[in-house]
């Protein structure tokens, strides 16, 4: 007999401030085992952002250069110069310890990550109710600049298109409801053999 210590892989993509943040902060308090991929990244961290916690901020140089020595199992460059990343360590260690491994990452890169982990992961979109309340959302949350949002609007026009290709989508109009959704889509997907 043998036996898999390796944990499964749980993806979530959504254009940003379809509260893809808050879902998953919600479902690593609820399910026990669930560790989060800490990505890469070359922009500046935003308001109490931590290195190490939210994402390792590195330089573009320094980002460049893991590229170079294949450290990334995927990487983007979400927006013109700010480049993200999964790092293949930071997934490996947390497989090996028995954890489940929670990605948020950009529409791109969760399909690049199911395709590579195909039945042992699950790919959830998180959508927002509408384009305009997406705008109303970014400008609440106060943390970019009117330029920076425009860019992510744009972005998410495009990003929506492509929420048919993963596995679950879940609308987030009412964040208790979509966090008790996506939890119970995830207690199903950990339960299967
Ligand atoms: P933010 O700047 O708002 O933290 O993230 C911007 C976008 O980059 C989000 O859609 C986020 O999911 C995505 N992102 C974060 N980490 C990664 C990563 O490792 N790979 C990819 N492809 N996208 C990422």
């Amino acid at each position: 007999m043998t036996v898999d210590l390796k944990g499964k892989v749980i993806i979530f993509s959504a254009p940003s401030g379809a509260g893809k943040t808050t879902i998953i902060r919600r479902l690593l308090e609820a399910i026990p085992g669930l560790r989060f991929s800490v990505s890469a990244t070359s922009r500046a961290p935003r308001g109490a952002e931590m290195h190490g916690q939210d994402y390792y901020f590195l330089s573009p140089d320094e980002f460049r250069k893991k590229v170079a020595n294949g450290e990334f199992l995927e990487w983007e460059e979400v927006y013109t110069d700010k480049l993200y990343g999964t790092l293949k360590q930071e997934v490996e260690n947390i497989r090996l310890s028995g954890n489940h491994v929670v990605f948020d990452v950009d529409v791109a890169g969760g399909l690049n990550i199911k395709r590579h982990f195909g039945n042992e992961a699950i790919a959830v979109f998180i959508m927002p109710p509408s384009i305009e309340e997406l705008q109303k959302r970014l400008e609440a949350r106060a943390t970019d600049t009117p330029d920076v949002i425009a860019q992510r609007i744009a972005k998410a026009k495009y990003e929506l298109s492509f929420a048919p290709n993963f596995d679950k989508v879940i609308i987030n109009d009412n964040i208790e409801e979509a966090v008790q959704t996506t939890t119970a889509i995830i207690e199903h997907f950990l339960a299967k053999q």
